[in-house]
């Protein structure tokens, strides 16, 4: 069932991102998500980029996100969920090292997890890939928060060159972590299970896949990249570990 969420603050991350802050909280972990519905255009899946209050963080790449984009501070959307299963932070008491790799709009729940962390004792180092420097989303909102930065930009404009894949390799030879978490696009994350399955680590990543239904009954999120056969990312994700990858 939708509830209408009003909208009270837009935070503009970069030239084409934008945060929309609602008006309350949603009881929400970070890599879940939520079916935004804006009546007679569309539904779409939105992961949270924060839960009290519920913000998400939207890229305007086509007609639903760049309708969200000219929403004003007042305005109402109508919202069901949250759905999936998010990410787990290690049960251990005491203090892990944790390494997250984000791309896209995925930095964004990444944010979200890095700040439970931190509140959990966890130590939290990002690597964030992106085509240009003026994509490169929350860098400096990570780093107040304590959070260890690296980058790689495609075009060279910011850190390394390329993809982001040798900066993680770099990040785990300079300290081993506990646990790496990813979220962005797909290719990526088959890159993180790689090299994390190389040096041993455990895994969890938020895998993207089409989705309509968001409750596992249309099957059009299933996720062709994991071994599990018929495993839908709104039902039994979008975050995967790797016991099961
Ligand atoms: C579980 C899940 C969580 C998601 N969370 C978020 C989120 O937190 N923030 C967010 O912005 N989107 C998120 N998305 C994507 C979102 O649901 C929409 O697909 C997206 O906003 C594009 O919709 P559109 O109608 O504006 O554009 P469309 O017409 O669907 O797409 C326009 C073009 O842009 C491409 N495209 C789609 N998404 C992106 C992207 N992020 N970057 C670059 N190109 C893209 C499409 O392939 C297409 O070519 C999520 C999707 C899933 C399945």
């Amino acid at each position: 069932m939708h509830e209408t969420y009003t909208l009270t603050e837009v935070r503009v991350d970069n030239y084409r991102t934008k945060t929309l802050i609602f008006d309350r909280q949603m009881l929400v972990q970070p890599g879940q998500f939520v079916m935004v519905w804006l009546p007679e255009i569309d539904e779409k899946p939105y992961s949270v980029a924060g839960g009290d209050p519920l913000a998400l963080t939207v890229v305007a790449v086509g007609p639903f996100s760049e309708q969200l984009h000219r929403l004003q501070v007042g305005d109402r959307v109508w919202i069901r969920g949250p759905f999936g299963h998010g990410f787990r932070l290690p049960d251990s008491e005491s203090s892990r090292r944790l390494l997250l790799v984000g791309g896209g709009y995925g930095v964004a729940p990444l944010h979200f997890l890095a700040r439970k962390a931190i509140a959990a004792g966890h130590r939290v180092e990002i690597c964030i890939g992106a085509r240009t420097e003026q994509d490169i989303l929350l860098s400096d909102e990570f780093v107040r928060e304590g959070v260890a930065v690296r980058v790689a930009t495609e075009d060279g404009s910011r850190g390394a060159t390329g993809l982001i894949t040798p900066v993680v390799d770099e990040a785990i030879h300079a300290e081993t972590p506990d646990a790496v978490y990813g979220c962005g696009p797909n290719p990526m994350l088959s890159a993180v299970a790689v090299l994390s399955e190389a040096h041993g680590l455990p895994y969890q990543l938020s895998w993207e896949a089409h989705m309509r239904c968001g409750i596992g009954l249309c099957g059009a999120c299933e996720v062709h990249e994991l071994e599990a056969e018929g495993w839908l990312a709104c039902l039994d994700g979008p975050v995967a570990s790797s016991s099961i990858a």
